[in-house]
């Protein structure tokens, strides 16, 4: 077997990088241990927000919103620009997000504050007494995980990109730092540039490489609940609370109420439900919308979060080993990311440069001791 480029992780970030090098005539290969979207894209909170506090994160944000809008209009998967609500309940709090609204609308995101009764003409559930203001953008949304990993799979494939499922990869070879292929429990893969989308596994396959320099990706568990279904369009927008332990809710299209709060545990490997998640989330979401306390909790569940030390991936070239690339470590908010990561990472592969602030993400930085500002995290 052979591929010109191999990525190693069927994510939505390897997928939607896969669909993108294909688009561009390139000859792609994707190795997926398990099945594609078994990672934490299935397990994902669904959101996609243009809502950051820093210059890099709101322009590729705003770029992955526009094809997260063509793409899902091309191959008819669901995304809705429903937006997301952030609610604020200090002096403080608000100041802090007039800045952030102040560099959203530089870059053309339409973001603004607006009042508590203004909040509750959008979702009238919202308990909104102890709300101040809230933060507004109604181009912000959400997609299914599944729909769109699997639509932007079938593309791939129709336009030549193979997808090698249950094929995990358990070592790359290197001579003279140059790649030569990867070896997996189904036999070797020639191939001259690897790019690692293993996003919780990164520090694995990284080492597999040799790579020389530290890159810190930790795996922590997060964890989700849903309920019952309830009358379509109640909540449509993004619901957040800092003030209530990070929470996160929205409705999804079959009508549950789907949410988290930010009860982490790791770093681990480990996805075991817990009780005291179970307690707080219900504790805390109840608060935003009293009436989730009358609502059957149907599943809850727990997926990774691969963490970096400023909740911003790793994104880029590794220079010590020829041709050999990272798209891993987004904390929390890699789904939203993945279709501006693809086009980035194309551009830098095929092209060798990106109009993208791509420099934000780069894998270096850890080594230099230059973090960036925190990236918001939800959940
Ligand atoms: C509860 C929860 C809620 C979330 N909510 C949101 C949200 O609202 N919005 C948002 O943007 N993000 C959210 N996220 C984060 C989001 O799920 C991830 O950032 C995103 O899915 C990362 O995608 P990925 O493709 O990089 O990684 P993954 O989906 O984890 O894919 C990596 C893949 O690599 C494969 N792999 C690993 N090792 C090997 C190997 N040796 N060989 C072959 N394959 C291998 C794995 O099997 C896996 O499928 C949430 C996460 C959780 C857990």
């Amino acid at each position: 077997m052979k591929g010109d480029i191999v990525i190693i992780g069927g994510g939505i970030t390897g997928i939607a990088l896969a669909h993108e090098l294909a688009r561009r005539g390139e000859d792609v290969v994707v190795l997926e241990k398990r099945f594609i979207g078994s990672g934490s894209t299935f397990r994902c909170g669904t959101g996609i927000r243009q809502q950051f506090n820093d210059e890099a994160n709101v322009q590729v944000m705003k770029r992955s919103v526009e094809l997260w809008k063509k793409y899902s209009e091309e191959y008819g998967f669901p995304f809705k620009q429903t937006g997301y609500l952030f609610l604020l309940y200090s002096e403080e709090e608000i100041n802090q997000f007039k800045e952030n609204i102040s560099i959203q609308n530089r870059f053309g995101v339409p973001t603004r504050l607006i009042t508590p009764e203004e909040a509750k003409e959008i979702v009238p559930l919202l308990d909104v007494s102890e709300v101040m203001a809230a933060s507004w953008n109604p181009t912000d949304g959400k997609a299914d995980p599944f729909h769109a990993t699997t639509a932007f799979a079938l593309h791939a494939q129709e336009m030549g990109a193979k997808i090698y499922e249950y094929t995990e990869v358990k070592d790359i070879i290197i001579e003279k730092g140059e790649i030569k292929g990867v070896k997996t429990n189904k036999g070797i893969i020639k191939t001259g540039i690897v790019i690692n989308a293993t996003n919780a596994w990164a520090k694995l396959i990284n080492a597999m490489a040799k790579v020389p320099i530290r890159i810190p990706i930790e795996p922590y568990k997060h964890q989700a609940i849903i309920t019952q279904p309830i009358k379509k369009n109640t909540i449509n927008p993004m619901v957040i609370s800092f003030r209530y332990k990070d929470s996160y809710l929205t409705q999804t299209d079959h009508g549950g109420i789907i949410g988290g709060v930010g009860y982490e545990v790791g770093p681990t490997y480990d996805l075991s439900p817990s009780y005291t998640f179970l307690r707080e989330v219900t504790a805390y979401l109840s608060k935003i919308v009293p009436a989730i306390r009358e609502l059957l909790i149907l599943r809850t569940w727990a997926g990774y979060y691969a963490k970096t030390p400023d909740s911003n991936p790793a994104i880029g070239r590794i220079n010590e080993i020829d041709e050999y690339y990272i798209a891993a470590g987004f904390s929390g908010h890699g789904f939203m990311m993945a279709p501006a990561v693809a086009e980035m990472l194309s551009d830098l592969i095929t092209k060798g440069k990106t109009s993208l602030p791509i420099e934000w993400y780069d894998p270096y930085r850890f080594e230099r001791g230059e973090l960036r500002q925190k990236a918001l995290q939800m959940g």
